[in-house]
């Protein structure tokens, strides 16, 4: 690493994902020893994103020698199967947690994609005929091949000029930011940033240096509520107790399903709340709770709270017991995946409980635009499940203490804590409106000019100036915001 660079080496960096949106994650860098992919997610939400997962890529496949995954979450490890499908021959560097979450995650997704396609081609309403999924479980597993897990904070090296590592960054079990020496630039790539304070988390580390910067963005533009999600929770799940309802909590299955059931017992066992069922109906998050029982130096929960976690829940396995849930009177606690409300089992328990007033539906994480999560937080009267819709009645409630993701303040205080000031700031993975007002709060706080990429954009990065590509194209930007 500590050969002579000449003056002329130069590197590029393409976003072609996760620029002005949250979802499909995936950084391009290109250099003169090796290509490099950091994450590679799947578009999520609208349809028009979720049509870019469709596309082809700007890049070969095969031209890809290595990608490295900061987290298993789909956004950043749904494109994966694709990747390998159209010939991505390199490994898929990882951490242990994140492999068997990945593992389990892309399972799921080729499932869900396969079982939509099998519906759209019986109900009749798919545009391809036949319709087909993006991927099969097939593929997923042959995925799995090139996975190739890493210690964390050992450097890799991937070629004579260019290393990295992964850092703990607090987001989800498994999840780094990664530090990248690419000749004589350090890059940073920090992955979704944690909060700082988890129940099953450390605070995210912070970064040695960083000469480039890619930084996320889902809650550039806002706080998180400085309430306790104790004090949130124990009264919602009261006020459902008192209407003799359902709490129904959408969920997503790798972190804030753990989050929520660790959440849960610990009132009960303060006697916060009642000892009311809580059931946890999402096949993957079961698995995913194990990963936690195989990782215990990835996270800070004692054996025995882990084995808590696990004894004090009905697991829900097949549709059919699903069914005898929905049956079930009130008062009780249901979590289940997906979190957006997407797809899932939880479509199953929104269609039956959303007409009823003693029912309460919970948002509990980020709702993309385009999903019926979204739809829900915007106080819609009806939202379409299945092909038919449903009236809203049940009452909608959001809490974002619960939040897998730093929100503005975390965000600039990690930046600050960094002993260096990077040359070049790119701002990723936000919509426009956070992206940009934390664009804004980097400049005035920090005094560093940011910039944030759009769709398909590639930046030189041996200079120091902010150089905008000519292949930038923006089919992903509203057209209600300006910057
Ligand atoms: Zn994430």
């Amino acid at each position: 690493m500590t050969s002579p660079v000449s003056e002329t080496q130069s590197f590029t960096l393409q976003f072609m994902g996760a620029a002005g949106v949250v979802t499909g994650s995936k950084h391009l860098l290109r250099t003169p020893e090796i290509t490099v992919l950091i994450d590679c997610g799947l578009f999520q939400g609208l349809k028009n994103l979720r049509q870019l997962n469709r596309q082809t890529l700007p890049v070969e496949a095969a031209s890809i020698q290595v990608v490295i995954i900061t987290h298993a979450h789909l956004d950043h490890t749904g494109y994966l199967p694709v990747l390998v499908r159209n010939g991505f021959k390199g490994k898929i560097y990882l951490t242990g947690p994140t492999s068997a979450l990945t593992e389990i995650i892309l399972l799921d997704s080729a499932k869900l994609q396969e079982e939509d396609a099998d519906h759209a081609i019986h109900a009749g309403y798919s545009k391809h005929s036949p319709a087909l999924p993006l991927y099969t479980q097939e593929d997923a597993r042959e995925t799995f091949k090139h996975l190739q897990i890493c210690a964390h904070n050992e450097w890799i090296e991937l070629s004579k000029h260019i290393r990295f590592r992964f850092k703990k960054n607090g987001h989800i079990l498994g999840s780094c930011f990664v530090e990248m020496d690419c000749f004589e630039k350090r890059i940073v790539f920090s992955g979704d940033l944690g909060k700082q304070e988890s129940y099953s988390l450390a605070p995210p580390l912070i970064p040695e240096k960083a000469d480039i910067l890619v930084i996320e963005s889902t809650y550039g533009d806002r706080l998180h509520p400085a309430t306790s999600s104790e004090k949130e929770l124990s009264d919602i799940i009261h006020d459902v107790i008192h209407k003799k309802g359902t709490l129904l909590i959408p969920s997503f299955a790798v972190g804030r399903a753990q989050d929520l059931m660790l959440l849960i017992n610990l009132m009960k066992k303060k006697n916060f709340i009642p000892d009311i069922p809580v059931y946890l109906d999402s096949p993957m998050g079961k698995n995913a709770t194990e990963v936690y029982r195989d990782f215990p130096d990835w996270h800070k929960l004692p054996p025995e709270q882990c084995a808590d976690m696990w004894n004090n829940i009905i697991w829900v396995s097949d549709l059919k017991e699903t069914y005898k849930v929905i049956d079930k009177p009130g008062p009780k606690i249901v979590i289940a995946a997906s979190g957006m409300l997407t797809g899932g089992r939880v479509l199953h328990y929104l269609k039956n409980y959303l007409g009823q007033h003693q029912n309460t539906i919970l948002l509990t994480g980020y709702q993309a635009a385009g999903t019926r999560g979204r739809a829900l937080r915007s106080k819609v009267h009806e939202i379409k499940i299945f092909g038919s819709y449903y009236p809203v009645k049940a009452e909608v409630k959001e809490m974002a203490t619960l939040s897998a993701h730093a929100d503005q303040r975390e965000l600039i205080n990690w930046m600050k804590a960094i002993p260096n000031k990077p040359e070049r700031i790119f701002i990723v993975h936000g919509e426009p409106s956070a992206s940009y007002a934390l664009e804004l709060k980097i400049h005035d706080e920090l005094g560093w000019n940011a910039v944030t990429p759009i769709m398909n954009e590639t930046f030189e990065l041996a200079g120091k100036q902010n150089i905008r590509g000519a292949d930038a194209t923006a089919p992903a930007l509203p057209e209600n915001v300006t910057k």
